[in-house]
């Protein structure tokens, strides 16, 4: 058993990720559709460990331009201040 990684929060806002991979239904985040930019870019400390929320996925589909900017700002320096 590990628990060093906390895989049942979201590695994006950080909100229980309602994970069910511990138990014994399988759950929707080995059949939901994550599209693969998504995972790309989850820390890769935490990449096929943490589920990635359905509010994150959802977001990351409808909004890509907005879910970059609200998780993953620090990658980005702005061009102008
Ligand atoms: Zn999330």
């Amino acid at each position: 058993m590990q628990n060093s990684v906390n895989a049942i929060l979201c590695p994006f806002c950080k909100g229980i990720n309602n994970c069910m991979v511990n138990s014994n239904n399988a759950c929707r985040c080995s059949t939901a559709k994550i599209p693969n930019e998504l995972t790309a870019i989850v820390p890769a400390a935490l990449r096929r460990t943490s589920c990635i929320c359905e509010n994150c996925i959802n977001l990351f589909n409808n909004k890509p331009d907005q879910f970059k900017r609200q998780y993953i700002l620090t990658s980005y320096k702005k061009q102008s201040a």
